[in-house]
């Protein structure tokens, strides 16, 4: 087959890693591609929501499978382009990628079927928000209703700064469209931890938990980010709890989106507050839900899948998931993201980054590429925020930490850093 992944992150490093081990593959594009994806797939310079563009790359190269990483493309409606002129692509359609796209659509579908999660209002007006915040009180959290890259949630500890949150959308804009309209939702206490699983737009298929750290700072301190690290399986979601999501969650959602006419199909990533009944018993609810897979969650599940990753893809878009049996390695997964010095503020570009050969070469380690270009002479650039993923697989969550330090050790990057307290709270449990 011809295979081409859409997007330019660690994810997207990890997926193509994962497919050109298919025997299912023969060839493999990835628009537009990083320096370490350039390795496994051969890059095209295409951005991941150019969807026009991606899609008259697809008929003329006659790719046979599509694998779209990000939420943008998909909330833009390329699986839809792709699949009315026949090309078979993995991911929801624009309709069902709202569960991502809208976090008011999102609460509605899990209100209207049941499925736990924090009580809510939706409000486009400043006065109705900022009473149902006077109603419920402080800790009270303040959503953007659209795409925000990950800066449209307030979790507000006081009601002025509800207030603010509230004001900072409805009334100076600051999400532009995407903060029109705000959910205001109950405040949940608890262990966060997420949970994927594959969709084919009827039955679902449980991949795997992940925990990350948003935070920039080690001990979880400092404004957050699009994810420092994450490990594969998270300890706090033990087999019985892992049920009891597909069961309360993931299959009702899937079940009501195609009630609704929006059958999802793809990878739901559900983010999960683990919070405690009166009785001191777990209970699991619904934070948010992601149409895609995380990153760096992604690199974490790719090391730990033994099965054939494309095979499922192709399942899951065929609607053929009750075909499959996914077999994964019994071991922690645990990814250190590097990032360039200044990050999540304004940081350094195309600074050196040397030693890949000496970090791949520690046990069990591999270094996914996030945002890296190639230069003259083979020369490995930063180009993003977020550069690296480091991830290493041992058989204790301890293990993989030391491995994949060591793999940052080994690299030769004086322009960028890490946490280096990545799964502190499996490794201490
Ligand atoms: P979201 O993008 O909706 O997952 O929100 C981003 C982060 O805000 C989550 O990862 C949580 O840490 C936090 N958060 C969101 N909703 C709530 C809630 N209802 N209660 C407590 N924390 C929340």
């Amino acid at each position: 087959m011809k295979v081409l992944v859409v997007g330019s992150g660690g994810r997207e490093h990890a997926l193509c890693w994962a497919i050109q081990n298919s025997p299912l593959c023969d060839t493999l594009y990835c628009a537009p591609g990083n320096a370490g994806i350039a390795d496994v797939a051969e890059c095209v310079a295409i951005g991941a929501e150019d969807v026009d563009a991606l899609v008259r790359f697809a008929q003329d190269k006659a790719i046979d499978f599509v694998v779209v990483g990000p939420e943008g493309p998909l909330v833009l409606g390329l699986v839809d382009k792709l699949t009315a002129l026949g090309i078979k692509a993995f991911g929801p359609s624009a309709a069902a990628a709202e569960l991502e796209g809208s976090k008011g659509f999102m609460k509605d579908i899990l209100a209207k079927y049941g499925v736990p999660t924090a009580a809510y209002g939706r409000f486009k007006d400043v006065e109705a928000a900022k009473d149902f915040v006077r109603k419920n009180g402080a800790p009270i959290v303040v959503k953007a209703d659209g795409l925000a890259a990950g800066k449209g949630v307030t979790v507000a500890r006081t009601e002025e700064e509800a207030f603010a949150a509230i004001d900072e959308a409805l009334v100076e804009g600051r999400f532009g469209a995407a903060g029109a309209e705000v959910v205001v939702e109950e405040f949940l206490d608890g262990e966060e931890v997420s949970f994927f699983a594959l969709c084919d737009g009827e039955s679902a298929l449980p991949l795997a938990s992940a925990q990350d750290h948003k935070a920039v700072g080690d001990g979880d301190t400092g404004p957050n980010t699009g994810g420092m690290g994450a490990y594969s399986p998270a300890p706090a979601l033990t087999p019985d709890l892992q049920a009891r999501v597909m069961r309360e969650i993931v299959e009702p959602t899937v079940k009501g989106m195609a009630a609704e006419g929006r059958p999802f199909k793809g990878v739901l990533f559900a983010g999960l507050m683990i919070g405690k009944d009166a009785d001191g018993k777990p209970v699991p609810k619904t934070l948010e839900f992601n149409v895609r897979f995380g990153d760096p969650e992604c690199q974490t599940l790719m090391m730990r899948l033994k099965s054939d990753a494309l095979a499922a893809l192709i399942a899951a878009a065929d609607g053929q998931l009750k075909n499959i049996d996914l077999r994964w390695h019994d071991e922690t997964a645990l990814c250190v993201v590097m990032a360039a010095n200044g990050y999540p503020g304004d940081y350094v570009k195309n600074t050196e980054i040397r030693g890949f050969e000496a970090a791949n070469a520690v046990e069990g380690v591999t270094v996914f590429h996030a945002g890296t270009k190639l230069a003259d002479g083979g020369r490995v650039l930063s180009t993003g925020g977020r550069v690296l993923g480091v991830t290493a697989k041992a058989p204790t969550v301890a293990e993989a930490q030391k491995r994949a330090y060591q793999g940052v050790d080994a690299l030769d990057w004086p322009d960028g850093f890490c946490r280096r307290d990545i799964g502190w709270r499996a490794v201490g449990r």
